[in-house]
């Protein structure tokens, strides 16, 4: 596709804004089915670390369908075959990826830039595709009532890009839902999460998610050298923490991951070395538009609680391309079609959000309160330890989701 000479594109068939999961793999199934794309991501690159690191079986098998399982598995990643942690002293054991089909019976621990990075580079061979970085939406224009494409912002210069049909897909602030002035319904998020580094003894065999002690939860994920941290927190209680000295933050992560202890006071030197994320959770009322679609978390902000957000985004991808790619490349999307993804999407998205916030009030609000100093087990999760058939049906539960989806959108590129 050519720029014209201001920067901008003609008018193309789908414009993408937002280069996440739910982006990028979107781009890379249009443009493989012919459509012309464009995709616009506000950042230089993908090299951000707060993004979370899951890619679940569910993803693995859309990478196998796509052809592309095997090249990507060469990147560098952890496999997570059971997921367990310590609540105290006592340690549980929740899900067993082990009998899923062998390809993909685990979790790939690969951070997000790896997995973006791959798709883009795969993404780049489609002759129909284009990315755009350093490129960010402000706005949308409309005609007659109609979306029809973006105003946009690239290296000081306002741009416009015109499109049959564009897509949210820039998470959970989208700047297009709120151009859209689509309805948000706010499901609650009482935690936040700071997320912060330290290093890993190779040699370790633990490789435990979470790590609970009364009043504190923590989730490492082994990231080879490194453990990636994340140390749930109130919601809004960031600042409170921050104005006490950092050795008493440390001492808290500790008493709930010990095995942190060697390395934390090195890696954890100043505040600066801890990263507040802010959890949401939403969902639109309507997921579009006239010629404006939303996915992924622009049309529902995902919480961290079982590491699903990202593929439950993927998902979203693949069913709007099953539901549009033919129709786009004819030019004949319209409503039906766009409210068509929504309704197909609606109920995998709810039933994981209230999964979710289920997890959120009943095991983490407790814990955080630290009312229940001698740390009991809930009852679900003893029954699952003990349970191993059970810990089977939870892995493929979280690993292929809810509705999960398959690649139907043509291969025309
Ligand atoms: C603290 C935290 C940890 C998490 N950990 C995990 C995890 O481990 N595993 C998991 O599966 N999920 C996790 N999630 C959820 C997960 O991050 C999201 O559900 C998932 O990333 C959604 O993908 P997306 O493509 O819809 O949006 P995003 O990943 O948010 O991608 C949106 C993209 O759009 C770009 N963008 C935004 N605005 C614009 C604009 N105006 N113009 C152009 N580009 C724009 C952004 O730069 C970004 O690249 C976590 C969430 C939080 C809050």
């Amino acid at each position: 596709m050519n720029a014209d000479a201001d920067g901008s594109s003609g008018t193309v068939q789908c414009c993408i804004v937002g280069g996440g999961p739910a982006g990028m793999m979107l781009g890379t199934l249009l443009a493989r089915a012919g459509v012309r794309t464009l995709v616009l991501e506000k950042h230089a690159d993908f090299l951000r670390d707060f993004r979370g690191d899951t890619v679940h079986p569910s993803t693995l098998r859309i990478m196998d369908e796509l052809g592309l399982l095997e090249r990507f598995l060469e990147r560098p990643h952890q496999k997570l075959e059971v997921i367990g942690g310590w609540f105290g002293k006592e340690h549980v054991q929740l899900g067993d990826f082990r009998r899923l089909p062998a390809r993909y019976a685990f979790i790939a621990m690969m951070p997000q830039w790896e997995f973006l990075d791959f798709l883009a580079d795969h993404a780049r061979t489609l002759p129909e595709f284009d990315l755009r970085m350093r490129t960010e939406a402000t706005g949308l224009l409309e005609e007659g009532g109609r979306v029809v494409g973006v105003r946009a912002r690239s290296a000081g210069a306002e741009l416009e890009f015109r499109a049959d049909c564009t897509i949210a897909c820039d998470g959970r602030r989208s700047t297009l839902r709120a151009a859209a002035a689509l309805a948000v319904e706010d499901l609650g998020a009482p935690i936040d999460v700071l997320w912060f580094r330290v290093a890993r003894d190779p040699a370790e065999l633990d490789n435990s998610l979470a790590r609970v002690a009364p009043g504190h939860f923590v989730v490492t994920i082994d990231r080879g050298t490194y453990w990636q941290c994340a140390f749930v927190i109130a919601k809004g209680g960031a600042d409170a923490l921050r104005a006490r000295p950092i050795a008493e933050f440390r001492a808290q992560v500790v008493s709930a991951a010990p095995l942190l202890a060697p390395h934390i006071d090195a890696d954890v030197g100043t505040w600066d070395d801890v990263k507040l994320l802010t959890v949401a959770v939403d969902r639109l009322t309507q997921w579009w538009k006239p010629g404006l679609l939303c996915i992924g978390d622009a049309a529902h902000a995902m919480s961290p609680i079982g590491g699903v957000g990202i593929n439950l985004a993927v998902q979203d991808a693949v069913a709007a391309a099953n539901l549009l790619a033919t129709k786009l490349r004819a030019g004949t999307v319209g409503d039906a079609d766009l409210a068509a993804v929504q309704r197909r999407r609606l109920w995998p998205a709810k039933a994981t959000q209230a999964a979710q916030l289920a997890i959120q009030d009943n095991v983490l609000v407790p814990v955080m309160s630290g009312a229940d100093s001698e740390l009991t087990v809930p009852l679900p999760m003893r029954v699952l330890t003990a349970v191993p058939l059970l810990q089977r049906a939870m892995a493929r539960l979280l690993g292929m989701g809810v509705r999960p989806e398959h690649v139907h959108s043509p291969e025309l590129a």
